[in-house]
């Protein structure tokens, strides 16, 4: 939706998310007024966003890689800091015709959807293990009318990842960050599930059973691509050379921050 914006109810909506300490009080309180359908809604969505409520779920999808994906409790809000992610893998699937991919901890589908959108040829799937995740997942599938494959199922036990063979990539924003992290989350990021960004105590739980328990799943020479933490690189990059992979790169985000790690099924 896009309502014209009344500037009286655009200077009220302001002031209440500068008095709930929103940084962008003005440009959220415009998007607001634009979306909801009248100033009851308006004032009410308001109120939730003071106190911090993300504004993705509240507005009910947010945009990435060109894609309005559908987000709301229960599924992890896309990132921009994503969309490295899929650059890279795009980048480095341009030779392979057809690539079979597997997006492991898919949330939203954002990065499967995004993947199928730029390569129509490509044979996705994504696997998920939540199932308020998962709706979020086929929602946005049907409303994109994007064919991908979406699979219900936990990445880090060995019979899912037996049932992929011949895969030409695996692409993964797994959960990422450490206790300490999740000990002292930014007031929104709670609202999300803890189930997808909790990495076990040092982060990197996700990381280690993945680059092990599907480095059979790929073809030789298939790539993994991860998103990481920006303190993760080194880590990372180690636990990929450790269990098989070759040319294993470090690659950085728009704000120069490592983002990516990547490398190749021998
Ligand atoms: N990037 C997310 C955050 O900073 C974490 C996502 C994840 O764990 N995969 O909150």
């Amino acid at each position: 939706m896009m309502n014209r914006v009344e500037p009286a109810l655009l200077h009220e909506l302001t002031g209440m998310l500068q008095a709930g300490g929103i940084a962008d009080a003005a440009l959220e309180a415009k998007w607001i007024c634009e979306d909801m359908p009248d100033a009851a809604a308006a004032r009410e969505t308001a109120r939730r966003r003071a106190k911090h409520e993300p504004l993705q779920y509240l507005l009910g999808s947010w945009e990435f890689y060109g894609l309005r994906i559908a987000v709301g409790q229960g599924v992890l809000i896309p990132r921009a800091d994503t969309e490295t992610l899929v650059e890279a893998a795009l980048d480095r699937l341009k030779q392979t015709a057809s690539p079979r991919i597997a997006d492991l901890c898919t949330g939203s589908g954002c990065i499967a959807l995004a993947l199928k959108s730029q390569r129509p040829d490509a044979d996705v799937t994504g696997i998920e293990k939540s199932a308020d995740a998962m709706k979020f997942a086929e929602k946005n599938r049907t409303a994109l009318s994007l064919d991908i494959r979406l699979l219900s199922g936990d990445v880090l036990q060995a019979e899912t990842a037996a049932s992929f063979t011949e895969l030409d990539c695996i692409v993964s924003n797994p959960p990422y960050l450490t206790a300490g992290d999740m000990a002292h989350l930014q007031q929104e990021v709670t609202f999300e599930p803890a189930a997808a960004l909790d990495g076990g105590a040092d982060g990197l739980h996700f990381y280690r059973g993945i680059t092990r328990l599907w480095r059979d799943s790929l073809k030789p020479g298939g790539l993994l691509a991860f998103e990481i933490g920006f303190t993760q690189g080194a880590a990372a990059a180690e636990i990929m050379r450790q269990n098989g992979y070759e040319h294993v790169e470090v690659l950085r985000d728009l704000n120069g921050n490592d983002r990516v790690v990547l490398g190749y099924r021998r």
